[in-house]
């Protein structure tokens, strides 16, 4: 007999479901490929200009990260600390921004080392990141 149902597991950021055989590892959590390749690559972004000329700023001028965030990035950013960490439907409640908007504001904001992404019981939860 077939036991296909046992070895589909669904994607913890995306819900999308993938055979156990296809599926990654990302910090325990089981993700698809799109979502592992996604969380890993750090420069995977809708405006890598941006990102990099953030970043250049950040070198060249010796200013802190958080002073290149644009004004919703960093109202995230203020909501994130505020709270400590905050899940990811949290943070949609709160701004009333579309997600993909958010989640772009958040690669930025991880890429500049001032957030992460954790799952915790099985949401997206964002944490300021401590140095
Ligand atoms: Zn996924």
């Amino acid at each position: 007999m077939e036991s296909s149902i046992e070895k589909v597991i669904k994607c913890q950021f995306c819900g999308q479901e993938v055979s156990i055989e296809e599926a990654y590892t990302w910090f325990g959590a089981k993700v698809c490929e799109d979502c592992y390749i996604e969380r890993s690559s750090p420069v995977r972004l809708c405006n890598p200009w941006a990102v990099y000329s953030a970043k250049h700023t950040l070198k060249a001028y010796g200013v802190k990260a958080e002073e290149v965030l644009t004004e919703k990035q960093r109202k995230i950013y203020n909501i994130v600390k505020a709270r400590g960490k905050i899940t990811l439907d949290e943070l949609l409640e709160e701004l009333k921004v579309p997600k993909s908007e958010l989640e772009s504001h958040i690669a930025i904001m991880r890429y500049l080392e001032l957030v992460i992404e954790q799952i915790e019981k099985g949401k997206i939860v964002i944490a300021p990141l401590k140095k």
